[in-house]
């Protein structure tokens, strides 16, 4: 599995980390999404799906 954000898409708003804090975080100082991880393994997929679907932009997308 593999992880994109449309990082000029994105808005900070945060679901993403909420649903899945081991993959995404918020920068501290500037608010940014980070993917901490690029290609988690497989037991983290529903927590990445949901995230997907929190999204309010639509920013993240899974490639198998
Ligand atoms: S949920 Fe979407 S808009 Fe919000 S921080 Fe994550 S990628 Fe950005």
């Amino acid at each position: 599995m593999k992880i994109t954000v449309d990082f000029p898409l994105c808005e900070s708003h945060g679901d993403c980390v909420v649903a899945a804090p081991q993959v995404f975080d918020l920068g501290e100082e500037d608010d940014v999404v980070r993917v901490l991880d690029e290609n988690p393994g497989e037991e983290h997929r529903a927590a990445v799906e949901h995230a997907a679907r929190m999204c309010p932009l639509a920013a993240i997308r899974i490639e198998d």
